[in-house]
Order: structure tokens, then sequence, then C-alpha cells
């Protein structure tokens, strides 16, 4: 007996997160057709077990021919979980655009979009976490009277008068930290009837219990209202690039857009930040602008706090979503702006599939919504410049300082030693070891700002103790097993340390190659920089950020409130301490060794260094004060170290896009990176070559006009987690040709079944 015909309507088009182009035709169960709105999650079967997908539309018929053009009989869903749907069509249609452009799957771009716990099979419930609250229950009015009662128990008086204190109704919690009672003494006042306790549901913010210190509204001045003028009174869709220089007051800009677009026309709005941890004094500015309407989207939020937040957006409960890249998914209906701070910044690209960029997205998505996009930099993306300078976007500038601070002097430190110098230096013994970290012109500068009692920065861009171990015998260097990246040596706790795949073991005795005995430690990291710090200055208050200082939920927070409250007199980090901080304390900026990074072999490299020391020398001088930035280099010449040295972007850009014209590349080109990895060196270097002569062929017989391939050749770093690693770059002038042969190349090409062998596309990669 043959199934009866199925109506259109009775199919359903799924997407799936698997690594498949495809999407799935379900039958939908006359229950659930009422439910079914693009948009909404469904639970299907699939391969035996059940799924979340995201229901599309109705399915088409067509995909019902097995291989053999026999007709498949549909699963049918098994459920529609939520009353609403969980994204709305503004997001479903930039999902699409996300699973083209960046060239994956629909289900998988989807997952951006969704808040992890609606990603899991069970249906999400919103905030269930209750805190314990005591009551009281019976008031006590006469003195008399409570004295008689308490006359044995002090402590549950101290307790009951702490409750009436704060209206009568507190968090049991709180208050037995406050008192440091045990749990009993809340008992006895049960036990009398003089209080009650209860459970109340908490939404789950924990940045409702993080302070917010008063910030003082400042009233903006000329230059900053022009900006905001202009902003509002942009086109629907509309991009801003907004060059302004480091403390020129980028942040109370945002902020009074975002009260005409939220506050006076209703609307709701994004503001993307790098890292919400590292910006925290940026985040409080907008919480104490807008309190309650804001949804903080933080990396530490467990799944039920994001999901909270998530939902309280959807409902439109709070109209501004702060948060790193994801936040650009934010469930907004009527977006009205989105503000991309440090737009510069790589953190705002996705390390792993779907590899989008949230400045992309926010420019696509606030076109679909009509809201306008403001991209804000003291150090612009090349990209973006050029954007701006095609007039794609509106560039508007501030360019002075608010308040009359001057932008800080720059001074290089030449570390290169002549041959005289040096053969003098030999003559004089072993330098002590402050002298190997801060020359003399950066420790006279430190210890004039400790004298004066103002505040240092020093960058130094390398965790660890030291960088690399190696044998004074052979010349070997430690590497990682599982990586082609050397060793970094950490103290306290003492270990070798890969930081690409945190593999750890103990130091050796002796080298592994020739048995030597002696291993020594070359370069230096932050935690050797603190201790040498500490023994030539013990009477400063160092602080150290780094990764491995700030693993706990509030570290940052809490290092940077210790600097801004002027308990730290130093403060030493990686560049995490060049983002945004803004304290008017601190007068001298050193970096320790400008040229880290500078020789990487990667196209961006010299932007990345000059974006880095512009931003950290930006720290500098932001008070009334005044500012000193000393630079120690080895490349002094260097157009990244020159360029930033006089803070000078527009000769910086000038140089940089030069050097991007031959052979091209970004701003000059779009790029795509495409990725092939596997556990077997030869099998992967087989079918990158494979792969790249594959599409190599595609091109010369589709006549793919204005496409290059170059390459294939092994990544920077060769292998990565034990995978090895080739790749190859494609080139194109227009965006829409390398869409078309990467989508055909990873839809079509065959990659072998074995040694784990992937390819991954990677679009506008920041990276390579
Ligand atoms: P940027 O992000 O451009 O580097 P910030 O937004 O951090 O700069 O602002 C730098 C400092 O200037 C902050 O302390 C801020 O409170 C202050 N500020 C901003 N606008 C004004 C203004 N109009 N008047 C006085 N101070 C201001
Ligand atoms: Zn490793």
């Amino acid at each position: 007996m043959s199934a009866p015909p199925l109506l259109d309507d009775a199919l359903a088009e799924v997407a799936l997160a698997l690594p498949l182009f495809r999407t799935f035709t379900y039958a939908a169960p006359e229950s659930s057709r009422h439910a079914l709105v693009p948009g909404a999650r469904v639970v299907v079967p699939f391969r035996g077990t059940t799924e979340i997908g995201v229901y599309l539309g109705p399915g088409d018929p067509a995909t019902l021919r097995g291989k053999n053009g026999k007709a498949v009989t549909p699963k049918a869903i098994l459920d529609v979980p939520d009353a609403e749907p969980a994204l709305g069509p503004s997001l479903l249609t930039l999902c699409r655009w996300i699973a083209d452009y960046y060239v994956v799957p629909m289900g998988v771009a989807l997952r951006c979009a969704l808040p992890a716990l609606l990603t899991g099979a069970a249906a999400p419930t919103p905030s269930q976490r209750t805190h314990r609250v005591a009551t009281i229950a019976r008031h006590i009015e006469s003195l008399l009277h409570r004295d008689r009662i308490f006359a044995r128990s002090p402590q549950q008086r101290a307790l009951y008068e702490l409750l009436e204190a704060n209206g009568g109704r507190a968090a049991v919690h709180q208050l037995l930290e406050q008192l440091k009672f045990s749990p009993s003494v809340l008992k006895g006042l049960v036990a009398r009837g003089l209080a009650v306790v209860d459970d109340e549901v908490v939404a789950r913010d924990p940045f409702a219990t993080r302070a917010v210190a008063a910030h003082p509204s400042h009233v903006p001045s000329a230059a900053q209202r022009g900006a905001v003028d202009a902003m509002a009174a942009g086109g629907a869709g509309e991009t801003f690039l907004l060059h302004g220089v480091t403390g020129s007051g980028k942040t109370l800009v945002y902020i009074e857009l975002l009260r005409r677009v939220v506050e006076q026309r209703g609307r709701s709005a994004i503001v993307l930040v790098p890292e919400i941890a590292l910006t925290p004094q940026t985040v409080d500015r907008f919480r104490a602008a807008f309190g309650d309407q804001i949804a903080v989207l933080h990396s530490a939020l467990s799944d039920g706090e994001r999901y909270d937040a998530w939902l309280a957006l959807r409902r439109g409960e709070k109209r501004i979503a702060v948060g790193a890249r994801s936040a650009v998914f934010a469930p907004l209906e009527d977006l009205g702006a989105i503000i991309v701070d440090e737009e510069h910044e790589s953190s705002y690209k996705q390390g792993e599939s779907p590899r989008y960029h949230a400045r992309e997205v926010a420019i696509v998505r606030a076109r679909a919504a009509g809201a306008v996009v403001v991209l804000g930099s003291a150090t612009p993306s090349l990209e973006s410049w050029a954007n701006a300078q095609a007039g794609k976007f509106r560039l508007l500038t501030l360019p002075a300082r608010v308040g009359g601070a001057q932008l800080p002097s720059v001074e290089v430190v030449d570390l290169r030693v002549g041959r005289a110098a040096a053969w003098k230096a030999s003559q004089e013994g072993p330098k002590s070891p402050v002298d190997q970290v801060l020359s003399a012109p950066l420790q006279r500068a430190l210890e004039e700002t400790l004298a004066k009692g103002e505040q240092s920065i020093l960058l130094l861009n390398r965790r660890g103790y030291s960088a690399f171990i190696q044998c004074g015998d052979c010349g070997d260097v430690s590497v990682c097993p599982n990586c082609s990246i050397s060793l970094t040596y950490h103290r306290a706790p003492e270990r070798l340390v890969c930081h690409y795949c945190q593999h750890q073991e103990s130091p050796r005795d002796r080298c592994a190659r020739c048995s030597g005995e002696t291993l020594k430690q070359r370069g230096l990291g932050t935690q050797q920089v603190e201790r040498i710090l500490a023994e030539r200055y013990p009477l400063a208050r160092i602080a150290r950020m780094d990764v491995d200082t700030t693993g706990a939920k509030w570290a940052h927070a809490e290092i940077l409130d210790r600097v801004g409250n002027g308990e730290v007199d130093v403060l030493l980090g990686t560049q995490m301490i060049a983002k945004g901080l803004d304290f008017p304390n601190v007068t001298l900026v050193g970096v320790i060794d400008a040229d880290t990074g500078i020789n990487l072999p990667d196209f961006r490299a010299s932007e990345r260094c000059f974006q880095l020391l512009s931003q950290v020398a930006g720290r500098a001088g932001r008070g009334p004060k005044g500012g000193r930035v000393l630079i120690q280099t080895r490349v002094p010449t260097h157009h990244a170290v020159r360029c930033a040295l006089s803070h000078d972007y527009h000769g910086f850009v000038r140089e940089e896009v030069e050097g991007r014209e031959s052979p091209p590349y970004p701003p000059m080109v779009r790029l795509a990176n495409v990725i092939v990895s596997g556990t077997r060196e030869d099998t992967t270097a087989a079918v990158a070559q494979h792969a790249a002569a594959w599409v190599r062929a595609l091109m010369t017989r589709r006549g793919t006009a204005g496409v290059t391939l170059i390459g294939p050749a092994p990544c920077p770093v060769e292998r990565v987690k034990q995978r090895w690693r080739w790749h190859f770059l494609l080139k194109a002038e227009q965006p829409g040709e390398l869409t078309r042969v990467a989508r055909y190349f990873v839809e079509r090409f065959e990659v072998p079944k074995r040694d784990g062998l992937r390819v991954a596309v990677d679009r506008d990669p920041v990276a390579l």
C-alpha cells in the first residue's frame, strides 16, 4: 500500500547544524503546523537520534526522491518546543547571508544566532535559579518589648535589625555575609515566628552584583556634537567611520547617539566591544547612562544567564545589547543603530566556523534593518579606511583629545648597539637584569614617574617567564609535541606551556636531542619582567595583566579597578592593557619590545604593530598632567614604528597601502584562505596540492574572471593540535566571483575520508 500523496504544506524544510550543504525535508504533523513559523525550532529524528533544527519554510516534494528515483517517505517532526519562533525574520535573513558569504551550511550559520541553551534538545526554561529571601514576619515596635524578646539572643537581634534596615526583606546570603553569623541564627528567628524564609526567582544577571561607579556625565564638545548630529541624521543603512584619536571621547559620542536612537525614537541598538572583560570601563559608562535598558552579553555568562539576557532582548524588555562579536546577533526588533567600537580589532573575527567578521555582519544587518552603523577607532582597519575613501562609508573625524588634553609625546629608544658600544659593553661585564629589560632612558622615566606618584603602563606582548628554552650545546629548542611552536617557560607553577594547544610539561634537565645539560632561557616574558621590576623597585606596587593572571571571572575588572583607585604604580601586561583603558594618572607608557610580531609572515603584521603601538601610546596623558611614551625597538625606521611616533595614521596608511599593491592584498583585493588539514603530513600536502589543482582547473574551465590562486604551501604554523595544515589563497577583486568559486569548491570537491582530512574556507582572513 502506498502512502497518500503529501500536500506541500505538510512538508517542512529544516536546517540542521551539520557539515552538509543541504537542508532536510520532514513531514509536518497536523498538530504542529500552526506553530511552524519560519525561525521556529523543531525537534526531528536524525540518523537514530534526535536533533534540534530550525524550520525554514514549506518543504519541496522533489527532495523526496531517492537515488533510484523511488519516493522516500519523510520522517515526521517530533516537536515544536517553543510557543514563539526562536528567530525572527530579520535574523533568519542574516543567517542566510552568512551561510552564503562565509560558505557554510545554513544550519551552521543559524547556530550563531541561537544561545547555547536553544541548541540543546531540552526546551530551555527561563531563569529558575532562586535565592532564599528572609522577610520579617512580626514587627516589634516597642523597644522594651524588643529588649525582652532578644535578651538572650543578641545575634538574632542584630540580624532582625539588619533586615529592618533593608526594608524588612533581604537575600539570606547577603545577610549572612554581612554579619558572618551561622545560618542557625536565622533559623532561630524563623522558629520564633519573627521571620519567614522563602524562595525568590532571580534573573541571572551577574552584572547586577558589580557596582557601577557613578560616572560624571559630560557635556559633549562641539566636535562630539557634530559627529552625533551627523549620525543621528544618517540614512537607513548608512555606515559611518568615526576616526577619533585616542582620548577624543568616542564613548560619549556613542552614548549620545543611543540617547537619540533609543530614548527619543524608541528603537533598539547593539554596541559591540572587542572583549567585554577587557573593557569594563566602557561597559560601566553605558550602564551608568542606560541602566536597566542594557543587557550585557559577557563571555563569562553561564548558558542560563546568556539565555535570560537573550530572552529579555527578544521580548523587548531590554533594548540595548552590549557585547563582544556574537552580540551582533542579539534578537532585537526595530534596530536603530549598531556601534562597533575599536573596529580594527581582530577579535571581531570568529576563529571557527562560521568564520564571520562581526563588523561585516553588522553592516549587512543594519542595511536590512534600516539602522545606522558606527565603526569607531583611532586606528581604523585599512579595509574600513579604503571603504571611506571610496565613499562607501561616511568619514567623521575627532582630530583632538577632549578637554584640551594633548596627545603624548612619543620617543624611540634604539636598542641596536653599534660595534663600539658593543665592545664597551663586553668590557663592562654582564648587564644587570633590569638593564636587559629597560633601557637607561626608560629606567629614568619610570623612576621619575614613580617619584611623582604617577602611574606607568609597560607593554610586553609575550606572556610566560621566558619565550623559549634552548640547548646551549646543540641549539635545539623545546617544541610542543602537538604543534610546530616552541614551548614557553612559565614559573609558579613551573612548567613548559604551548600557547597554541595548552599542552604542558615539566621542564627538562637535559636537552631532548643531545642530552646537553646547559638549557638556557631565551627571550623575556611578562612573569620574568615582573620579577625583575619587583627586585629593582621593591617599593613600587606592580600589577601584571596577561592571560595567566586573568583566568578568574572578574580578574580583569579587579586589576583595573585597583589601577583606577591608585593602588597600582606600574601596570605591566600583554596587548590586553592596550585596549580602551582610561586612567588620567597614567603619565608614562613604555613599550619594552616593539618588534614582537613585526616580522611575522602575515601581510597584516605591520598594521597590527602600528595599531598596538598607537593604542598603547594612547593610554598615556589622558589627564591634565600630560604624558610620555617610550618605545624600545631594533627597527626604529620601520614605518609602523615611525608613524606611531608621530601619531601619523594617514602616513602609515599611505605607506602600508603601497606595500599591499603588488602582490595585491586587502584592501586592494578580497581574500579567501583555503585550509587543508589532517593528521598526516604527506596526505595533507597531497590533498592540498590536489585541491589547488582542482580549483585551477575549475577556473580555467569556467573562465572565472578576476580570481587568482596562490599556493599551496604549508601554513605559517604548520602543525597545530596534532594536525598538519596547508593552505592556498584565492584573491579576487569582486566578492561575488570569490563566493562562487569557494562555494563550488566546498560543495563539490571530495575530501578523502581518512587521516582526519578536512578543508575549510576562511573568508576575509585576519591571520594567515
Ligand atoms: P576614546 O575612546 O576616544 O579614547 P574616551 O571615550 O575613553 O576616549 O574618553 C576619554 C576621556 O574623556 C574619558 O575620561 C571621558 O570621560 C572624557 N570625556 C569624554 N567626552 C568629554 C567631554 N565632552 N568633556 C569632558 N570630558 C570628556
Ligand atoms: Zn601545542
